[in-house]
């Protein structure tokens, strides 16, 4: 890239940044901040087309509301000569989403939409999560269009507004709307894991852990009833005494381990890339290598990380209690919120049945918390677990080439992403943003001074381009 279209480029990123697409906490409520948010995105929207306007000439471009916009970038058509189903003929869909979540000003050493830029560094909400992938997908294609290149096949890019908040005005709209119209895709790449420097102890080398599964997500309310009355009278059996030890139940009850095919697959490949150098790095290659075979000993050694114990059993965090609004009244409920993260196998319905059952008291009442709307896991094939579904090849050639000490690993994403609405139209779902991060950049997402490398955006635009070359 010569320097005068790399500047370009920048300047193009800190415009997208530049532009608040948070939404303040509590918009709903207060209908005026709600409108300015949706004018953000809007803003966000129009900012795209007058940034790429090559792109623009070329696309067919939907716009469903300030919270999706929908491109097709039509392909010579020729891969659909022959075989009409096969992943190798059916479109490729790009997913991000341009909303962010609101920084709190008082923590950042810079403005967080003012797109500074520091040694090397460009700071602001959503450098990292996402117009980062956004924009770096946009670059490659303007500049592919500039050079006068036509897709083999269609591409697809559906960019959502609200993916912070659930996706339901966004991702879930624009899913059906491909679904009314047949429109269905080989795969699909979202965000939702990085090239990951120092993650796994005893491993050195950069990993690029593309999630190929997705867990699900469940808040679960836990309910204890009493008479409210003065604090002065309290009856023998309180509501918070009865709740606690239901916590206490669960908490000596955690989910089991269970080893799905993508994390057996994961920590297999892992295997020979440990160093064997010494007698604690040999152990660690064996159990690897063997995970189903060394069973106990595996989870032993795995699940004392919670990084990587969260691969392997449904995680329960206690989050949030509640009880009298003052201190000196008897709470009519005693409340607890746990929040669940749902290892594929497992479903809404068993996870409840589980903390029903772990509790086994009947003054308990164990539901799902009406505030927050529940997803199941998100599965693959066992071909997609295991590094072999379409376009993985696509994925690791264009991976080669832009990080090319980075080895390739199926990954389970442990947190929830904008493509589940988006499952069932694709034969595989990845989530993956090219990008390399060592564990203390990755705390900046949904942190404070969210920042990217510049050096990672140019990477970035050239793995996206790699990857439509061959599409
Ligand atoms: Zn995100």
């Amino acid at each position: 890239m010569n320097t005068e279209t790399y500047n370009n480029s920048i300047e193009r990123f800190r415009g997208a940044i530049q532009i608040d697409t948070s939404w303040p906490e509590g918009a709903e409520k207060a209908q005026n901040e709600g409108q300015i948010a949706e004018q953000n995105l809007a803003q966000f929207q129009d900012f795209l087309v007058s940034a790429y306007p090559h792109f623009h000439t070329v696309v067919e471009r939907t716009l469903l509301s300030p919270y999706s916009v929908i491109y097709r970038w039509p392909g010579k058509g020729t891969a659909s000569q022959g075989h009409p189903q096969s992943a190798d003929s059916l479109p490729v869909l790009f997913l991000a989403h341009y909303d962010v979540v609101p920084a709190d000003r008082e923590f950042w050493s810079c403005d967080p939409y003012g797109a500074e830029i520091r040694e090397g560094y460009l700071y602001g909400r959503g450098t990292l999560d996402t117009k980062n992938t956004l924009i770096c997908a946009m670059e490659a294609a303007e500049k592919l269009i500039q050079q006068g290149f036509v897709p083999e096949r269609d591409i697809w890019f559906a960019f959502g507004g609200d993916e912070e908040r659930s996706g339901a005005f966004g991702a879930e709209r624009t899913a059906a709307w491909f679904k009314e119209r047949g429109i269905e895709f080989a795969w699909t790449l979202d965000e939702g894991s990085i090239v990951a420097l120092n993650q796994i102890p005893g491993v050195t080398k950069p990993l690029a852990l593309i999630g190929v599964e997705e867990k699900g997500f469940l808040d679960i309310e836990l309910l204890v009833e009493q008479a409210p009355g003065h604090a002065s009278r309290p009856p023998e059996k309180q509501a918070v005494a009865i709740l606690a030890e239901a916590l206490v139940r669960l908490s000596k009850k955690p989910f089991p381990y269970r080893l799905i095919p993508s994390v057996e697959s994961f920590f297999t490949s892992l295997a020979p890339l440990a160093d064997t150098q010494t007698s604690k790095g040999k152990l660690q290659a064996l159990v690897l290598s063997r995970p189903r075979l060394l069973g106990p000993l595996f989870f032993k050694l795995a699940g004392t990380s919670p990084a990587t114990g969260a691969l392997l059993r449904t995680t329960l965090a206690m989050t949030q209690l509640f009880g009298a609004k003052a201190d000196n009244i008897l709470p009519a409920e005693a409340r607890a919120i746990l929040n669940l993260r749902l290892l594929p196998g497992d479903t809404i319905e068993s996870a409840l049945e589980y903390v029903r059952e772990a509790i086994g008291m009947d003054e308990v009442l164990v539901q799902p918390s009406p505030y927050r709307s529940a997803n199941n896991p998100v599965p693959a094939d066992r071909e997609t677990a295991a590094g072999r579904g379409p376009g993985w090849t696509n994925l690791t050639q264009a991976l080669s080439s832009t990080f090319p000490e980075a080895v390739p690993l199926p990954f389970l994403v442990t947190a929830t992403t904008d493509s589940r609405h988006y499952a069932s139209l694709c034969q595989a779902v990845y989530r993956f943003g090219p990008l390399e991060l060592p564990p203390e950049e990755v705390s900046r997402i949904h942190g404070h001074d969210e920042r990217i490398s510049l050096e990672n955006f140019a990477k970035g635009i050239s793995f996206y381009e790699k990857l439509f070359e061959q599409l």
